[in-house]
């Protein structure tokens, strides 16, 4: 398969899980950037935002928000305030070629966003 969340998801790679439904996936980043650092990924195989082309990918998406909202909350820091982040395509920083979202917090984020 090769794909590293598409492993993750299908339970070949150990992951902290903190959310799996069929359409969407969230563990703790490996290498955490803030006290809350959670990848959300949508557990089909989309590479990246510009491969969202199905209106099924679209509705995955606000899935994701959906999710995310439930998890800020667990982690306490709804109301202080976070940050949803999708690096997509080489110049927009992404590594991991299948789309994730991130999601941080618990502390004071930067300004810059470039
Ligand atoms: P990107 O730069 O593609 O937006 O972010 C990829 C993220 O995936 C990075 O924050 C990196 O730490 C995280 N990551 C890469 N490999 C793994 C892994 O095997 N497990 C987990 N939990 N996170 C990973
Ligand atoms: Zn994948």
């Amino acid at each position: 398969m090769g794909c590293i969340f598409c492993q993750i998801a299908a339970g070949q790679i150990p992951s902290d899980i903190l959310h799996k439904d069929d359409k969407v996936i969230a563990f703790r980043d490996i290498h955490p950037q803030a006290p809350t650092h959670i990848l959300i990924v949508p557990v089909k195989h989309i590479a990246n935002l510009t491969q969202l082309e199905t209106g099924d990918g679209f509705n995955t998406v606000a899935h994701v928000f959906e999710v995310a909202n439930t998890l800020a909350c667990n982690e306490g820091i709804a109301e202080r305030g976070y940050r949803i982040a999708v690096n997509s395509g080489k110049e927009g920083g992404q590594v991991v070629g299948h789309l994730h979202f991130h999601l941080l917090g618990g502390r004071q984020l930067s300004g810059e966003l470039g």
